[in-house]
């Protein structure tokens, strides 16, 4: 059998509203991109948000518009993919890690405070495979040392915890839509936020900084733009919002599927003791990006390569970014700074959820797994 390690949920309708766009004028950022916008603040319960190529541009954007640049400090995790860091880095600002919690691999908010120097001016937490962190703790340190809060929802669309959903209490949510994300566009991103300035700089700083919209010179009479600031160039087009767009709408039913599936891997799991899987906390709605086991690390690459040999597809999500060869040459970072981050980025293995796995590979999926996990 073959089980893929991801398969997108892009159906006939999502085809119809890109065929739409492809037999229209208008290929780049407009109408179809606003009606996403429209969409995604009313499922994530913010009031503005803009679409973007990426959510590497999300957060890079998001740093630039609260003025993070060279000699500041921003806190963020080890356990995410590189981007996280990346942008502190394209910034000019310097990334200061804070290990994770062991059971769930989100950021550990007692250890936050502590890594705060006069130089800090942002928390930059990442919702870790879907499970939100612990916003409320985050918002009141930021608050107490008047830090921003910029949130890596890249798994985390759907989440909740404490009642409060991402981009409710940071000051900026970052998405993704890259091509294995919850929906996707093949690449894409966006920023949600609850203040009007920040979306109206947004909207110019994803097109240049430019003062008018090609949209606007399409639909009115052409009127000469501005640049006030410089701006980058990361503006979602039409097709890719035409994919998105349909996809939103049936956002919750996907993450039911995907629950069901977790909720069997879940038990069929549970007896093996040679593996563990992150905690999901009970004041939590996952938003089931990622479904990953946590195996002896020392087996790891091992049982990896037999899942791959059985026909299922695996990734590992994430190695630790302080042991990234650029880190560790550029900070000293080394093993035994963050172990938990270690830990779990030796010994983890994701393991394919997604909606469109049938009963029969869900089976052949943990009855492979608990085959090959055995010591
Ligand atoms: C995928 C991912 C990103 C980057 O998303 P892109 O849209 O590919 O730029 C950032 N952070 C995390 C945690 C991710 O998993």
């Amino acid at each position: 059998m073959k089980v893929e390690f991801y398969k997108h949920n892009i159906d006939a309708k999502d085809r119809r509203g890109v065929l739409k766009v492809l037999q229209s004028v208008f290929l780049t950022t407009g109408e179809w991109t606003s009606g996403f916008e429209r969409k995604l603040v009313a499922y994530t319960k913010n009031q503005y948000a803009v679409g973007l190529m990426s959510c590497t541009h999300a957060l890079e954007l998001a740093l630039r518009y609260f003025g993070i640049h060279g000699g500041d400090e921003v806190i963020t995790t080890p356990m995410s993919f590189i981007a996280t860091a990346n942008v502190i880095e394209s910034v000019g600002a310097r990334p200061v890690f804070v290990d994770v919690e062991a059971s769930t691999g989100n950021m550990d908010v007692s250890l936050i405070e502590s890594a705060i120097t006069k130089k800090t001016r942002a928390i930059l937490p990442v919702h870790l495979y879907g499970q939100m962190c612990d916003m409320k703790k985050i918002r009141e340190i930021a608050d107490r040392h008047h830090l921003k809060v910029i949130e890596d929802a890249a798994h985390c669309i759907e989440g909740m915890r404490d009642g409060i959903r991402v981009g409710q209490l940071g000051d900026v949510a970052c998405y993704s839509f890259y091509a294995t994300k919850n929906i996707t566009s093949g690449e894409g991103g966006a920023i949600a936020c609850n203040d009007e300035a920040m979306y109206e700089w947004m909207i110019k700083a994803r097109q240049h900084g430019m003062s008018k919209q090609a949209a606007d010179r399409y639909t009115g009479k052409y009127e000469h733009y501005d640049m006030d600031f410089l701006g980058a160039k990361c503006n979602m087009s039409n097709i890719q919002a035409a994919m998105l767009v349909n996809q939103i709408d049936r956002i919750e039913a996907l993450l039911n599927k995907k629950a069901k599936i977790a909720a069997q891997y879940d038990s069929a799991f549970a007896r093996n003791t040679f593996m563990s899987i992150p905690v999901v906390l009970p004041n939590t709605k996952h938003a089931r990006h990622l479904y990953t086991i946590w195996v002896n690390p020392l087996m790891r690459d091992v049982y990896m390569h037999k899942l791959q040999e059985a026909g299922i597809g695996v990734a590992v999500n994430f190695r630790s970014i302080h042991l990234m060869q650029y880190y560790q040459k550029k900070y000293g970072f080394c093993r035994g700074m963050f172990k938990n981050a270690e830990r779990i980025g030796d010994s983890t293995i994701s393991i394919p959820l997604y909606p469109k796995l049938t009963p029969r590979q869900i089976k052949y999926v943990h009855t492979k797994v608990n085959g090959i996990i055995t010591v």
